[in-house]
């Protein structure tokens, strides 16, 4: 993998990165970043942090055919390229976040990074349709942005991410996914960093996983978690506990990489539609070892044209209700033909 490193006409940070090749030729860099002043506030009775930044409202809303900002020319100013990485142009977390107001509750910088991860130059696509050597290159972009961001000192969760489709609020339809790098560590990683610091949690449920497989490749299932919280929910995983996908081999890199694109197709298959989805990589956070990586897919489909909506019981008192078995939800998911 080669990668190439720009800095934006406005100071953000541009990486490209290839199989071989240099990106093709330079064009205009107009797109302007708009980072505001960004802080933490502590919320006493949760115990966890929430980010304010009031900039984003301006950001990119459902932008005209031909304005795309991820196409070439617009935050990439190359007109070929296989992978870009940016900074976000209106980052929830930043390297200068400007000191937090004064507060009745406790507040704190926003130091960290927000980045995107432009999958391919192709406006129209998905990590399904994506050739399979760009889905492994892109796995090798994690890997990398894994490495460089838990090396920064206030950096302590790194965690890429996919927000696909209107229903999870997508308003850029150009295949791209996040990493937001966190100065603190989230509760769910947190929590997760508990229970698998007191057990295998994981390993001790790979035996009796089979009713619950999607898809395989060596040493990597996708399979539906016996105690999904949304319908068809999926998780990816490796038989052998990694605290990341850094420690993965080549080989492990690739299976990883093909199974995402799998369980995508999957998805997608099911309803004969898109599946609007959170796709979330779940990596130790900084300096623990004990943890098994693994990615959730949340999709928000529970029938063909029925959303499934976080209502009352889940977004008031955090209980789920799941309208789909999980063995019913992985039978679905392995019949399909992607
Ligand atoms: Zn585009």
């Amino acid at each position: 993998m080669r990668r190439f490193v720009f800095t934006k006409a406005d100071g953000r940070k541009l990486l490209l990165y290839a199989h071989t090749g240099r990106p093709g030729p330079p064009l205009p860099d107009r797109l302007r970043g708009h980072p505001g002043p960004v802080h933490l506030r502590r919320h006493p009775l949760l115990d966890e942090w929430v980010i304010y930044a009031p900039e984003r409202q301006e950001r990119t809303y459902h932008p005209p055919a031909g304005a795309c900002p991820f196409c070439p020319g617009g935050e990439v100013p190359f007109a070929e390229f296989e992978i870009a990485v940016l900074e976000n142009r209106f980052p929830a977390l930043r390297e200068d976040p400007g000191e937090p107001p004064r507060l009745p509750v406790v507040a704190a910088p926003a130091r960290g990074r927000a980045e995107v991860v432009i999958y391919t130059p192709e406006h129209e696509g998905s990590l399904a349709t994506l050739p399979q050597d760009r889905r492994r290159l892109l796995a090798r972009v994690w890997n990398d942005r894994y490495r460089e961001l838990l090396a920064l000192p206030e950096v302590r969760y790194v965690f890429p991410f996919e927000n696909r489709g209107e229903a999870v609020g997508v308003t850029l339809a150009h295949p791209h996914g996040q990493i937001y790098a966190y100065p603190f560590v989230p509760p769910i990683p947190q929590r997760e960093a508990r229970a698998f610091a007191e057990r295998a949690v994981l390993a001790e449920l790979w035996p009796d996983l089979e009713a619950y497989r999607v898809a395989a490749r060596p040493g990597f299932l996708a399979f539906v978690p016996p105690f999904a919280r949304y319908p068809y929910e999926v998780w990816v995983a490796p038989e052998a506990p990694h605290p990341g996908p850094w420690s993965f081999s080549d080989a492990e890199l690739d299976a990883f990489a093909d199974l995402l694109g799998e369980v995508v197709a999957r998805l997608d298959a099911l309803f004969e539609r898109p599946m609007p989805y959170v796709m979330a990589f779940h990596a130790a956070p900084k300096g623990i070892e004990r943890f098994h990586f693994h990615v959730e897919f949340q999709p928000r489909l529970r029938a063909k044209d029925r959303l499934k909506y976080l209502a009352g019981t889940e977004l008031g008192a955090g209980a789920f209700t799941a309208d789909v078995l999980p063995e019913a939800a992985a039978r679905a998911l392995r019949g399909v033909r992607p």
